[in-house]
């Protein structure tokens, strides 16, 4: 686990992800809108993946009217999406940019805060889907394009309760412990043998819809706001962290 005040406090040059190609899922809302508009601001041509196509739009305009690069949209809802899709994606980003350079899977769902022992299967399924077996097959597809990139940085979204079992997280809990298995094999396998590298990060409490549903008492005031965690995700997609591989990453100080 790497946290540093270097990576929370990182300062990325200007326009230090000038020419990359990077895909955000989730990139509509929450932290994925603030990742994308981010990278868009130093220099990156954003593909837009999500569900809400609507709010892929707002991302959209707001990219262009800042002056960035002309970002791609991506519809998909990742509960319903198959490899197929996936393996199509791939060759359509092949087709336009001939490469991707990176990866950051964002979007996840919280599910339902409640005993495993009342968990339903149903919501247990659709929690696995959309926060780890979308991602797996997802990343699994677009290997080909991340081989074709210089240096290409995969980021998988972990939390604190991936790491320490807390009671009532259920499915959720579970999927991010998973991902955080996923990051340490994957990386494992990649290491040493070409371009990509596989991290994860934790963005830790952030003022986000998720986490409002997760803690409806709270006063949003008081957490970091999805701009103020951008320095770990800027870090990670851009070459300063070429080397890093296998890590799960703090988004704040604790
Ligand atoms: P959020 O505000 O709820 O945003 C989640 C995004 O994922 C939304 O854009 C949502 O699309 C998209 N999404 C959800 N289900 C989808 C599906 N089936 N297909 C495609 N897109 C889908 O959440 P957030 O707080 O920004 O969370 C981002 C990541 O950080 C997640 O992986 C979460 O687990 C992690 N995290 C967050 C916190 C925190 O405090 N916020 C802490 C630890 C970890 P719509 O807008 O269309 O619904």
């Amino acid at each position: 686990m790497l946290s540093t005040p270097n990576i929370t406090r990182y300062k990325p040059g200007l326009n230090h992800l000038a020419q990359r190609i990077i895909l955000v899922t989730g990139a509509g809302d929450g932290i994925g809108k603030a990742v994308a508009i981010g990278a868009a601001k130093s220099g990156a041509t954003v593909i837009l993946a999500g569900r809400t196509v609507a709010k892929l739009e707002q991302v959209y305009n707001l990219i262009i009217e800042a002056g960035g690069p002309e970002p791609s949209i991506y519809p998909v809802d990742l509960t319903g999406a198959t490899a197929k899709d996936y393996d199509d994606l791939s060759v359509l980003i092949d087709e336009q940019f001939g490469r991707l350079d990176g990866l950051l899977h964002n979007a996840a769902i919280l599910g339902l805060r409640s005993p495993l022992t009342n968990y339903s299967s149903e919501l247990w399924s659709k929690v696995i889907q959309v926060n780890l077996t979308a991602q797996f097959q997802m990343t699994q597809s677009l290997m080909t394009v991340l081989e074709k990139s210089e240096d290409a940085s995969v980021i998988f979204t972990t939390s604190g309760v991936g790491r320490v079992g807390k009671a009532f997280w259920g499915a959720y809990a579970v999927s991010k412990f998973a991902v955080e298995g996923m990051v340490q094999t994957w990386a494992s396998e990649v290491e040493g043998l070409g371009s990509v590298r596989i991290n994860a990060i934790n963005p830790g409490a952030t003022r986000t819809n998720m986490r409002a549903q997760a803690f409806p008492a709270e006063n949003p005031n008081d957490l970091k706001t999805p701009e103020d965690i951008l320095p770990a995700y800027l870090y990670l997609l851009g070459q300063d962290s070429i080397g890093v591989n296998g890590q799960s990453i703090e988004a704040q100080l604790r």
